[in-house]
């Protein structure tokens, strides 16, 4: 009988490794089914250019249907597994829970904002790690631009020209960054604005940002930011932000209508709730092979797995190009598996990383070498654009960067699309 093999997470490592099945199962072999809760899966490295709207949301993601024939995809969202009865409950959109017989699962369902217990910090802060955000974030700071050009009360347009980001890893560092360019291209259409009156700050716990490139690298980018007046904060912590008042442990406080808040990931709660063996970061304990301990017919990989770093010693970081890798090597080993076949350990040395810091400017490391300015710019974009699944993404890719070089930044807000109703209600007179 083929067996059934569900993939939990339509992520780096739920693409990925359908894609591999695809290619190494035979006709009957198996029957592979991916659960995911959106029918894309979402480039993440993408979204700092979705935020500065260099890229169209709809070509920063991949449609799982259509990169996955021969795949079965559900959308939902895993609920909870019998690993006793081989079940996995998923609850789809709508209708009843469904139950998915396994033979072998795979669990890649990635990580969310880790949030510290700051006061004001749930009210008023928000994550950039979903594709909503990184949408959001855009509409929200250009709208940000208007409130402040329209209004004639200065501490309203002090805290409307005021964006705090917390964390500098490269999340922090390529959003802001991004945003920032964004906002100081767009300014000349804003002629009661001047760049003097934008406030951006980066605030950072640790003595230093960007711990995944070399030192100098992270001291070139702080240079690079704050030459272009974004103030960055080392050794420095948000201890509150109650109603948009920006508290700092530096002593000092102000207010501020954007708080992005990028210190961190840990792996969804649900994870906990499975019963399989965690690490105290919350991450699925796998061994070399990316088995659950314990567990021979589960699998686990990406950022919410700790899969051993078989290069550097400890767990792999949670990072695209490690998720891609270990993906790879997890549908080789479900493989082998359904043949009585080898299972191999994962490994993989990094070749580099880049970040990028707006239109023309990046740091980062290519096979040891340290680039920086539009080099790495450029060489970033040829990456990733070569490197998002089907020709179809990296033509729409490349055709958004060839048509943003001469125009520039757009302008357009489009947060009126977050309630699309609010028209038709006006029209039935439900709302003023
Ligand atoms: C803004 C940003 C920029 C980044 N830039 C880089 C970069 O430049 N280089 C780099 O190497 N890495 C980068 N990363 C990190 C990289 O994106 C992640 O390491 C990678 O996405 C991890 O892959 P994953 O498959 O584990 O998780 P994801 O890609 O996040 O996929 C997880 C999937 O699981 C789904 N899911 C969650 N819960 C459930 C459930 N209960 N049931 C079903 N499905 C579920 C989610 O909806 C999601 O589709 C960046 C991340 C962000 C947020």
């Amino acid at each position: 009988m083929s067996k059934r093999i569900v993939i939990v997470g339509g992520g780096y490592v739920g693409l990925y490794a359908a894609l591999r099945l695809q290619q190494r199962l035979r006709s009957g072999e198996a029957q592979v089914t991916v659960v995911n809760p959106e029918n894309f899966m979402v480039y993440r490295p993408l979204l700092p250019e979705v935020a500065s709207g260099t890229l169209e949301p709809r070509h920063a993601v991949v449609p799982l249907r259509a990169v996955l024939s021969g795949t079965r995809f559900v959308a939902g969202r895993l609920t909870g597994v019998d690993t006793q009865r081989r079940v996995a409950s998923v609850a789809p959109e709508a209708g009843p829970e469904l139950e998915l017989e396994y033979d072998e699962l795979v669990l890649g369902v990635g990580a969310m904002s880790k949030l510290l217990p700051i006061p004001g910090l749930a009210d008023c802060g928000i994550g950039f790690n979903s594709l909503a955000e990184a949408v959001h974030l855009r509409d929200h700071v250009l709208r940000q631009l208007e409130i402040a050009s329209a209004t004639n009360d200065p501490e309203l347009r002090r805290c409307a020209l005021t964006f705090v980001f917390v964390g500098g890893g490269y999340t922090g560092v390529e959003a802001l960054a991004e945003l920032q360019d964004m906002a100081v291209d767009v300014l000349e259409g804003y002629p009661e604005l001047d760049v003097s009156e934008m406030r951006w700050v980066l605030v950072e716990a640790m003595d230093r940002i960007l711990t995944t490139v070399s030192e100098d690298l992270a001291e070139r980018a702080v240079s690079e930011l704050r030459a272009r007046g974004i103030d960055v904060r080392l050794s420095t912590q948000l201890e509150s932000a109650e109603g948009g008042l920006v508290r700092l442990n530096d002593g000092d406080s102000f207010r501020a209508s954007t708080l992005v808040w990028v210190a961190g990931t840990k792996p969804p709660p649900l994870v906990k709730e499975l019963g399989l063996p965690t690490d105290q970061r919350g991450r699925i304990i796998v061994d070399e092979t990316m088995r659950v301990e314990g567990h021979p017919d589960i699998w686990a990989a990406g950022d919410c797995a700790a899969v051993p770093d078989l290069e550097n010693g400890g767990v792999c970081p949670p990072t695209a190009q490690y998720a891609v890798r270990q993906a790879r090597r997890l549908g080789d080993n479900l493989a082998e598996r359904l043949r009585g076949g080898e299972l191999r350990p994962f490994h993989y040395k990094s070749k580099g990383e880049f970040v990028t810091l707006g239109m023309n400017k990046a740091v980062g490391e290519m096979l040891g070498r340290k680039v920086h300015g539009r080099l790495a710019w450029a060489a970033r974009r040829a990456y990733y654009a070569t490197q998002i699944p089907t020709w179809n993404r990296t033509i729409r890719v490349l055709g958004d960067w060839l048509v943003g070089m001469p125009f520039g930044h757009d302008v357009v807000n489009l947060d009126s699309r977050e309630e699309p109703r609010g028209a038709f209600q006006e029209a039935a007179g439900r709302r003023g």
